[in-house]
C-alpha cells in the first residue's frame, strides 16, 4: 500500500488542513496522529466558556471517530509521535514506525511554565487545550477566586471571562501595561479600565514567587510582598512553538519549525503549520494564518506548489466589557504613533512617513472603524 500523508496534530491546522486537502484529492491515505483525545474543537472559544456556561463536552465539535469518517482518514488519538526520521521517510511513536508520503507538522505550542516555590504548584492550571480547560473547570466548581498569571491576550480574555462566570480575579504580570507586545499603552489603557470596571484587580510588576495552600484556599505570595488569597490560578504566561523533535531530526528551527512560503521544512517532503511553524520568519499564533498555511498547503499536496500569502491580519480580542481590535506593526517596520479619543474610545493609529497605515489599536466604539482601516494595511506576506 502507499505511503500514506500524515499529519501529525487535530487542533485547527490539523484538522482544517486535512478537510482542505480532502476537497482537492478524496483517495490519497490520510492519517492523523494526535496526543490528545482527538475532538475537533475551536480553540478560541476556550476563553468563552465560562461566560457561555459551556464545559469541554459543550465546546467539542466532533468525535474523532466522526472526523475520520468525514475526512475518509484514520484518526490514531492518545498517540504521541516520538521521532522523526526523514531519511527515511518515517515516524516513530516509540517502537513503531510508520512511514509517509509527505509528513506534516501541526503539533502547536505548548504552555510555557515558571517554577513557583510552595506546596501548591499543583494548582496552577494552564489553559491551551481542550483536556486542559476540562481539569480547569472540574477543579474550579464551587470555587470563587482565581489568580491569573500573565496579562497578555489570554490572561485579559479569561479575566473577562471568568468574571462573567461569577468569579473573581486577580491578574499578575512583570510588566506595566495589559498586552505589551501587542498594544500601544492608551489602547492597553483602555481595556484595563474596562476589566477593572467588572472587578478585576491587576498587580502589575511583580511575579508570583510562592504558593501555599491553607485551610481555606491558597496564599499566593508576590515578589513585591503583597499576599493575595485565592482559590485555583490560571498560568497565561505564554506559549513556546514545540520544536524539539524537529530540531532532534536535524530541521532547521527558529522560534518555531521554519518553513519557506510553500511550508515546506528544511527537509523535503516535510512541511508545517500552524501554532509551531516559523513561515517565512513569522510565527503567528492565531487562526487566520493557520488557515491560509491550510489553503495553501492543501493545494501543494494535491500536486499544485502554491506558495502562502498572509494578507493584514488584525486581531479580534475578546474582552467583550472593551472591544477590543488590534493590527500589530508587522516586523521590521517602524512608523509613528497618534491616539484619538479618551476613555473606552480609543483609535491607536501608527503611519509610516510616507504616511501609509502600518498598524492600528482600536478599543470600544472605535472598533466600528476596522473595515475601512483593514483596507489601508500592508499584507503581512505579499
Ligand atoms: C485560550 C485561547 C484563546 C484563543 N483565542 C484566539 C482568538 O480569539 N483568535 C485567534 O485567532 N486565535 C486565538 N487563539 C490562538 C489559536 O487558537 C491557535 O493559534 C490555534 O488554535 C493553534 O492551532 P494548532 O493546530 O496549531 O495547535 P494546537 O491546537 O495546539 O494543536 C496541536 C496538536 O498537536 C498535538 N501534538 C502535540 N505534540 C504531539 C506529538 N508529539 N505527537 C502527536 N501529537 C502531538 C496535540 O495533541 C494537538 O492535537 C487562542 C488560543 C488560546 C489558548
Amino acid at each position: 500500500m502507499n505511503a500514506p500523508v500524515v499529519i501529525v496534530g487535530t487542533g485547527l491546522a490539523g484538522y482544517n488542513l486535512a478537510r482542505e486537502f480532502r476537497k482537492l484529492d478524496g483517495q490519497t491515505p490520510l492519517l492523523l496522529i494526535t496526543a490528545d483525545d482527538g475532538r475537533s474543537y475551536s480553540k478560541p472559544m476556550l476563553s468563552t466558556g465560562f461566560g457561555k456556561n459551556k464545559d469541554a463536552d459543550g465546546l467539542s465539535m466532533a468525535e474523532p471517530g466522526t472526523m475520520a469518517e468525514q475526512l475518509n482518514a484514520e484518526v490514531r488519538t492518545h498517540t504521541r509521535v516520538s521521532g522523526i526520521d526523514p531519511g527515511h521517510k518515517r515516524l516513530w511513536i516509540g517502537e513503531e514506525a510508520v512511514h509517509y508520503r509527505d509528513l506534516i507538522l501541526a503539533w502547536g505550542a505548548q504552555t510555557v511554565s515558571v517554577p513557583v516555590e510552595g506546596d501548591a504548584g499543583d494548582a496552577i492550571f494552564p489553559i491551551n487545550d481542550l483536556e486542559d480547560y476540562a481539569r480547569f473547570r472540574a477543579a474550579a466548581a464551587g470555587k470563587r477566586r482565581v489568580l491569573i498569571l500573565g496579562v497578555g491576550l489570554i490572561g485579559c480574555e479569561f479575566a473577562n471571562d471568568l468574571i462573567v462566570g461569577g468569579h473573581e480575579v486577580d491578574l499578575v504580570a512583570p510588566c506595566e501595561q495589559v498586552m505589551p507586545t501587542l498594544l500601544h499603552p492608551a489602547a492597553a489603557a483602555a481595556v484595563q479600565a474596562g476589566l477593572e470596571g467588572l472587578g478585576a484587580r491587576f498587580h502589575l510588576g511583580p511575579v508570583l514567587t510562592r504558593l501555599s495552600r491553607r485551610e481555606d484556599g491558597l496564599e499566593a505570595h508576590l515578589s513585591d510582598g503583597q499576599v493575595i488569597e485565592c482559590d485555583l490560578v490560571v498560568s497565561a504566561i505564554g506559549l513556546r512553538p514545540r520544536v524539539d523533535l524537529a530540531a532532534a531530526a536535524g530541521l532547521e528551527t527558529g522560534r518555531g519549525v521554519v518553513v519557506d512560503r510553500h511550508l515546506k521544512t528544511s527537509h523535503a517532503n516535510i512541511y508545517a503549520l500552524g501554532d509551531c511553524a516559523e513561515v517565512d520568519g513569522l510565527n503567528l499564533l492565531y487562526v487566520m494564518p493557520l488557515m491560509s498555511c491550510a489553503r495553501a498547503l492543501a493545494q501543494t499536496l494535491a500536486g499544485t506548489p502554491t506558495a502562502v500569502k498572509y494578507g493584514p491580519m488584525p486581531i479580534t480580542v475578546k474582552t467583550p466589557v472593551c472591544p477590543l481590535v488590534v493590527s500589530p506593526v508587522p516586523k521590521g517596520m517602524e512608523g509613528v504613533w497618534t491616539v484619538e479619543g479618551q476613555g473606552a474610545d480609543i483609535k491607536a493609529l501608527c503611519h509610516a512617513a510616507d504616511g501609509s497605515l502600518l498598524g492600528y489599536a482600536l478599543t470600544g466604539a472605535a472598533v466600528m472603524e476596522k473595515l475601512a482601516l483593514n483596507k489601508a494595511l500592508p499584507p503581512l506576506l505579499a
